[in-house]
């Protein structure tokens, strides 16, 4: 029978996993890790290590001064591309109504969606990866030394050297915008895959910057192949594997000391009696996957890391759930991922962050699309925050907990704790957004109020 999902028919899928009869019918659901370890234990099982994130750290600190020079608009961050932590108590209160329960503790936004060069958290793993795959070459090539000053990457000559090489990536729209920025700007020839689900106004934007662009009438797996595909056939070029690329995961979890830094700035305490809550919206799971590492290595066993998806691909929650990581994918299970969170609409999972990630993650949870929405107009209206659908996903995720009573009582989160907790939403993009398209989301989620 060729409707069996990996040797079992779907009664016995859902009899094994019973959390797959709401998945699988698109409902919102939430399921806490059962194979949940220790920071230290977990951490261990990843294959990286902090000396990596420090390394990352390091790399991102040598580039700054060019980044500077390229894009001037980062000048007021002396070329360390970082976005702002902003506490937004309006918009837990509204939530609070909405869900019919106040939220005890702190709800702030962490807003990548504001973050530099292209105005998603993408800024950070997918600029990272061009950075680091720019400096492979020029040491490779003798034109760069340890100890140099990086803003001779950005003379004539260098750029007529990154010209030699193309960088490919398959995207559902952010990831090509930060990648394709980037690399058009070093002088690399620039190549993005995009699927169905990008936005026009990326596509244009890159094209204005000289990549080139190639449009797909399917999902973003079949981007990603024809960018690998692309890459393959060419011994100068260079492809974003976001499926499997450790060097992006390491650029994201960059974020987790900076956020320290900026917790420390407002005197938020995180620590045994102050536990610390942070909800990633997931697509492919390379971003959250990657700063919920940067977390753990920081604040240990007092982070809880959330990931949040749209309940038409809830591709990361399924592979992880089932153990099955990216041999599944949701349409196997015959969910649609068709969805207005256009950056988490990735069918299977990545290979890599799913088993590097699967003892650190608490906890799953999935959206409706139309609450996206919803969220996204409080957010407007509460906060002047304006950020896409697929950010918004987050901000559900402390009533999440607060129903997760099983949870709780095993993780020692009583009534004490949660009442000196810090929840942070992690705002993914929306900046770049189009005026008329962003009000045209606003709009709707208004009318769903
Ligand atoms: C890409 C993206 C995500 C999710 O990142 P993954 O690495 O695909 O899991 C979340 N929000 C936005 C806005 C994105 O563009």
């Amino acid at each position: 029978m060729n409707n069996e999902i990996q040797g079992k028919s779907m009664s016995e899928w859902v009899k094994d996993f019973p959390v797959l009869d709401d998945l699988r019918h698109e409902k919102e659901t939430t399921w806490f890790n059962s194979r949940l370890q220790s920071a230290q234990e977990g951490i261990a099982h990843v294959g990286l290590t902090i000396k990596d994130v420090d390394d990352a750290a390091d790399r991102l600190k040598r580039f700054a001064p060019l980044i500077m020079d390229l894009f001037p608009s980062i000048k007021t961050s002396e070329g360390i591309i970082e976005s702002p932590l902003v506490a937004v108590p309006d918009q837990s209160k509204a939530l609070g109504e909405r869900y019919g329960h106040s939220l005890p503790g702190q709800l702030w936004a962490k807003l990548d969606s504001e973050l530099p060069i292209s105005g998603s958290i993408k800024a950070r793993g997918g600029i990272y990866e061009v950075l680091k795959h720019a400096e492979d070459l020029a040491i490779e090539a003798g034109l760069l030394e340890p100890g140099d000053d990086y803003r001779k990457l950005a003379t004539p000559k260098m750029k007529k050297f990154f010209g030699q090489y193309k960088i490919a990536v398959g995207s559902t729209g952010n990831l090509g915008l930060s990648i394709g920025i980037m690399s058009a700007a070093l002088g690399f020839d620039a190549s993005v895959h995009m699927s169905a689900d990008a936005r026009q106004w990326k596509k244009d934007k890159l094209r204005a910057n000289g990549v080139h662009v190639f449009e797909y009438q399917s999902d973003y797996s079949v981007a990603v192949a024809s960018g690998r595909k692309e890459a393959e056939a060419d011994q100068k070029a260079y492809f974003v594997d976001d499926e499997n690329s450790s060097t992006l995961f390491l650029g994201y979890a960059v974020a987790g000391r900076r956020l320290a830094g900026q917790l420390q700035t407002y005197d938020v305490r995180v620590n045994a009696d102050n536990p610390l809550f942070v909800y990633l919206p997931c697509g492919v799971g390379g971003s959250p996957g990657g700063v919920a590492f940067g977390l753990k290595t920081v604040f240990g066993d007092d982070v809880h890391c959330i990931f949040a998806e749209p309940t038409h691909c809830p591709s990361m929650f399924l592979g992880t759930y089932t153990g099955l990581h990216d041999k599944i994918c949701v349409q196997d299970f015959g969910i649609d991922n068709v969805t207005a969170a256009d950056g988490l609409a990735c069918g299977r999972p990545s290979r890599f962050v799913g088993k590097a990630m699967e003892h650190l993650v608490d906890g799953f949870f999935t959206i409706d699309d139309d609450e996206l929405f919803r969220i996204e107009a409080n957010l407007h209206d509460k906060a002047g925050i304006d950020i896409e659908p697929s950010a918004a996903a987050g901000f559900v995720g402390p009533w999440r907990i607060l129903a997760g009573n099983e949870y709780r009582q095993k993780m020692n989160l009583d009534d004490v704790s949660m009442a000196h907790a810090t929840h942070i939403a992690w705002c993914t993009g929306g900046s770049m957004v189009p005026k008329d398209e962003m009000a045209g989301y606003i709009s709707k989620g208004e009318s769903l109020l």
